[in-house]
């Protein structure tokens, strides 16, 4: 593997974070396209029979965002934001139980029948036997996203990176879909992240990592496939890391 400053070994146990909008492909309406579903679904199988301990937490873009609507009590909207990842997160168990995968899904809000309660002790246990655990419900508290949650999670499950997938192969010093010359970082520190406010995660997200010292690795996971690609050479992404 590429060796790449604090992450100088191919991580052992990761926390991928998949924005909800990457199961709707290019569906305007959102919802959940089967057939992407089924490719990650593949995806994360194969990295978890390759030995690598996997955590996944999914957004609910694809459905709904507390912060889109006006005039609407803030707490209540994004408490239909984080029912909106559990929507999401059954359809993956769903789709990698069917695809021979060994997956629970733990959520923070009580969804009594269709998941067990998160708890980091539980979900240790759980990838420690290989298992796919899939954080769902967010981090069970409004004002925040999925972002914050992927972060938190990773650190109470003691992940070696957070892998953001996003639409782009990196972080930009600008919008590469709006200016061809914007510049693209292999890697980055945390501080520069905050201080430049480049907008990769949650100024929250990005603080969690950097106080637990926990790399980032942004990534385009337009291609699943990028998915064992990065996990084998983080250098096609940019890697946060460091002060
Ligand atoms: N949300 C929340 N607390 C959390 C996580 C999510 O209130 O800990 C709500 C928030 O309204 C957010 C929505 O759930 O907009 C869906 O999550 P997110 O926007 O992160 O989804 P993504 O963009 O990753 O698909």
């Amino acid at each position: 593997m590429t060796s790449v400053d604090g992450l100088k070994s191919i991580p052992k146990r990761i926390l991928l974070k998949l924005s909800g909008e990457v199961l709707a492909g290019g569906s305007a309406g959102g919802g959940i396209d089967e057939e992407i579903l089924k490719s990650f679904s593949r995806v994360i199988i194969e990295l978890s029979t390759s030995g690598i301990e996997i955590a996944v937490v999914i957004g609910g873009g694809n459905y709904f965002r507390g912060s889109r609507l006006i005039n609407f009590d803030r707490v209540r909207a994004d408490f239909m934001g984080m029912l909106a990842t559990i929507l999401n997160a059954l359809a993956f168990e769903n789709a990698i139980e069917r695809n021979g995968g060994s997956v629970s899904v733990l959520s923070a809000i009580p969804v009594t029948g269709a998941a067990e309660e998160f708890n980091p002790r539980h979900a240790c246990k759980l990838l420690e036997t290989g298992e796919i655990v899939i954080c769902a419900g967010g981090t069970g508290n409004p004002y925040v996203t999925t972002d914050t949650a992927a972060a938190l999670r990773a650190v109470q499950l003691n992940c070696h990176a957070l892998l953001k997938g996003t639409k782009v192969d990196g972080v930009y010093d600008s919008d590469p879909e709006k200016n061809p010359d914007a510049k693209r970082y292999d890697s980055l520190s945390f501080t520069r992240v905050l201080q430049q406010d480049l907008g990769v995660m949650d100024g929250a997200a990005v603080a969690i990592c950097r106080d637990n010292r926990l790399p980032i690795i942004i990534f385009d996971v337009t291609d699943p496939e990028n998915i064992l690609r990065v996990v084998r050479n983080p250098g096609i992404g940019t890697v946060i890391k460091g002060d």
